[in-house]
């Protein structure tokens, strides 16, 4: 058996107000110590995600954008391609079924800071898409509807947040998974998630951990759950993930 852990970012290894990893340190440290992969996977961008990733000392790739993308540190090449033609669809459908759609690339990062109330840096690092495009529907549902059908006609895939609908082709943060693991040589993963949009991947991993968040919408009752592959913490945040990744090293043997 060879381990890798994957994991959401906020409410999750960081704390929902403070963003600290601090109370996952024990967890870290040992991971580090058994060299086992941590995959950073997230909704941020790679330039929201670059610090983080370099103060935990990482050398995995990590899952960017939903899974949309990758970032590997040092590579500025990738798949960047994908945000140009997600931009070239929205431009071919306007005037027409694109035109309440108010993309990060339409309100630049001006406009991301207003809707998100972000600092100016942050709100250029999180409008530095490479590999999806999130923004403001604001028409009505039978627009949606259109537009909707319009992107699928062209590969890309809208998905509703909590705030923006957010256009891709389609990759996730499951897919990801696996073609990570192939790439590392790993064949059991533990995958820790805080929120709906971290189901997906809590079900494609062996063992899957729901953090304790009081503050979002909870993640719903998993398949996994009755199954015994899931498993929810009682404490949140990196206090519950430093408790479940210990948790499941030592119930592997691990020391
Ligand atoms: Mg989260």
């Amino acid at each position: 058996m060879s381990l890798i852990v994957f994991t959401d970012l906020d409410g999750t290894l960081l704390d929902h107000a403070t963003y600290s990893h601090a109370a996952a340190a024990p967890a870290l440290d040992a991971l580090k110590r058994h060299d086992i992969p941590l995959i950073l996977a997230t909704s941020k961008t790679a330039a929201e995600v670059a610090d983080l990733h370099a103060d935990l000392d990482l050398s995995t790739p990590a899952i960017v954008e939903n899974g949309a993308g990758l970032y590997r540190p040092g590579d500025t090449d990738g798949e960047a391609g994908d945000y140009t033609r997600l931009r070239a669809a929205l431009a071919d459908l306007r005037p027409g079924p694109a035109e309440a759609f108010l993309g990060f690339g339409d309100i630049g990062p001006e406009g991301v800071a207003r809707a998100t109330g972000l600092s100016p840096g942050a709100a250029m690092r999180a409008a530095a898409r490479r590999f999806s495009e999130p923004g403001l529907w604001q028409g009505d549902t039978a627009g949606l509807g259109a537009f909707v059908a319009a992107l699928d006609t062209r590969g890309i895939t809208a998905r509703q947040g909590g705030r923006f609908l957010t256009l891709s082709f389609g990759a996730t943060k499951a897919a990801r998974m696996a073609r990570i693991m192939a790439e590392l040589g790993r064949d059991t993963a533990i995958a820790l998630g805080d929120a709906p949009n971290d189901a997906e991947m809590l079900e494609a991993a062996d063992h899957g951990v729901i953090i304790r968040n009081d503050h979002g919408a909870p993640v719903p009752a998993l398949p996994g759950e009755s199954l015994g592959r899931i498993h929810r913490t009682t404490l949140p945040g990196p206090a519950g993930w430093n408790e479940a990744i210990l948790g499941l090293l030592t119930e592997r043997g691990y020391q």
